[in-house]
């Protein structure tokens, strides 16, 4: 298996009658539909004039169309640059001078925005009905045009995506074929009840990564994806229940809406049909995961990794999710294909289970970020080493524990300070439903450490009691010297709390 296109083929030949993806815009489509529908949309791609190489960006929610679309491109030959539809239109306007698409698909909400950002389209294709220029989606419909021997090849490029900006500027990363069909390959084994017709629950986005790894691995296995457009907490249990959901993949704080909707209800949900959530792309509190293990009833399983890994560095089995065990604040083990290397500031190797910068190196990790050399060269080594800006420490016994970003991290009197540990341990109190911490200018220590809280609906939280009450549980240093409440916390399209606009909201 080559490429997506070769995996969808094949699932198509064995299971052509089996529902591959079904959407709550009230799509419903067979393998042999999904397969017949990238086909005859590849076809109309082409006779746009749209081929070999060619970027286009896609800006949608998710849905079966999203889907559609992106194999359809790819199948084309062109590239799909996955583009998160909530960027602000400078941010859109950057991303596109990255990117250069001569082409876009978009949904109707998105084609303004677009439109703007990339002013020179030679081709602008709307998923629904026809607008303002944009083709209706549903003219591309012609016989498709002739494999595109390299694009579909194990090392071509089947699209790009941008990380998510949480520490600057977005980067786009070229996204190959064979790395992320073997690492999915190989998670399916792992996970071992994945089997055709499983229903795959997709929440995450599929322009993410994560998102777009589980709903690559449900086709990988022949299972059934139920695409949600947008997440809401009593939509989702709902839909646990009515489409009896064995599998989805959520960010921690989607976990956390999802158990605080069935603890509020007056009557308990029918859970049953869930085998394994599976969920990373961000920190989780061990607070968070035992209310979650308590609540939700199923395997977990938290997967490490980033966009430029093309998969993930490390996996907590099942196994190791023990309300009070070892290992709940472990990201797990390294997998297999990842030579690491923990470093201290002076690039050497920092002593065995002491933290330091998390150094990956492997067959997935892609070759450097495109059309930008200045980024590659300061992420990756001439050896091959990427620099992933993660602060980790790796225990006696293999267990890798993600302390924090270490452009996160406060240097408060001299003392390295990281906001995820003291995040952690502000997440104990009952009446905290949220905390972000970070470092805010202090003339005395530089820094001085300062939390965000959302309370808990109803609770009468003072700052003095906190900080007192969490003094008896960190090291002074590590207590935050101020404490300030908001209704919600900035977070981007993935869930993530985005740091760098509470820090400069408080410079
Ligand atoms: P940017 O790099 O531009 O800030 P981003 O954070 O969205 O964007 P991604 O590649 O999407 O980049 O995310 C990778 C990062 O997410 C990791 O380097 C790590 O900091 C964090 N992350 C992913 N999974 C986990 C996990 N299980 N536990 C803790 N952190 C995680």
């Amino acid at each position: 298996m080559q490429s997506w296109i070769h995996v969808l083929e094949w699932r198509a030949s064995a299971h052509r009658d089996r529902t591959a993806v079904r959407d709550d815009r009230g799509a419903r489509l067979t393998y042999g539909e999904l397969l017949d529908a990238v086909e005859r949309r590849a076809g109309g791609w082409a006779a746009l004039g749209i081929g070999d190489g060619d970027v286009v960006a896609v800006m949608a929610r998710n849905s079966a169309d999203f889907l559609v679309h992106a194999l359809a491109l790819m199948r084309a030959g062109a590239i799909p640059a996955f583009v998160n539809w909530r960027l602000a239109a400078p941010e859109l306007a950057r991303l596109c001078a990255l990117l250069t698409p001569v082409a876009a698909v978009a949904d109707p909400a998105f084609t303004g925005t677009v439109g703007k950002a990339a002013p020179g389209l030679r081709a602008r294709v709307v998923i629904g009905t026809a607008d303002g220029g944009w083709v209706p989606d549903a003219e591309l419909d012609a016989p498709p045009p002739p494999r595109p021997a390299e694009r579909l090849s194990a090392t071509g490029v089947f699209g790009l995506m941008h990380t998510s900006g949480t520490t600057g500027r977005p980067k786009a990363i070229p996204l190959d074929n064979a790395s992320l069909i073997r690492s999915l390959s190989g998670f399916a084994i792992e996970i071992g009840d994945q089997v055709p017709g499983s229903r795959h629950l997709q929440l995450m986005p599929l322009f993410h990564l994560a998102g777009w790894a589980q709903a690559m691995q449900c086709v990988l296995t022949a299972g059934e994806l139920i695409v949600h457009g947008a997440f809401q907490p009593d939509a989702v249990v709902d839909a646990i229940a009515t489409d009896r959901v064995e599998f989805f993949t959520a960010g921690p704080t989607l976990i956390d809406m999802l158990v605080a909707e069935v603890r509020g209800r007056a009557v308990r949900p029918d859970l049953s049909s869930l085998r394994e959530i599976q969920y990373g792309s961000a920190p989780i509190t061990p607070a968070s995961l035992r209310a979650a293990l308590d609540t939700l009833g199923c395997r977990f399983r938290q997967i490490y990794g980033n966009t430029e890994c093309q998969s993930f560095i490390s996996l907590l089995h099942p196994d190791d999710h023990v309300p009070d065990g070892p290992h709940l604040a472990s990201a797990g083990n390294v997998t297999l294909g990842w030579e690491v290397r923990v470093t201290g500031p002076d690039g050497s190797d920092v002593p065995p289970g002491e933290p330091g910068e998390l150094l990956i190196r492997g067959d997935s990790l892609t070759s450097g970020y495109w059309r930008d050399p200045d980024a590659t060269a300061a992420a990756f080594t001439p050896d091959g080493w990427y620099r992933t800006g993660d602060v980790v420490r790796i225990d006696s016994g293999g267990y890798l524990f993600v302390v924090d970003r270490a452009k996160d991290m406060i240097i408060s009197g001299g003392e390295n300070v990281f906001p995820a540990e003291v995040e952690a341990a502000l997440a104990e109190h009952p009446d905290v439903a949220e905390v972000a911490v970070i470092g805010v200018p202090d003339e005395r220590w530089g820094e001085a450490v300062h939390a965000v809280v959302v309370p808990a609906p109803g609770a009468a939280l003072s700052g003095p009691a906190l900080i007192d009450w969490i003094r008896d549980r960190i090291a002074h240093f590590k207590c935050p010297r101020t404490i300030e409440f908001v209704d919600a916390l900035p977070r981007n399209a993935t869930g993530k709390v985005v740091k760098n606009d509470l820090r400069t909201a408080r410079r």
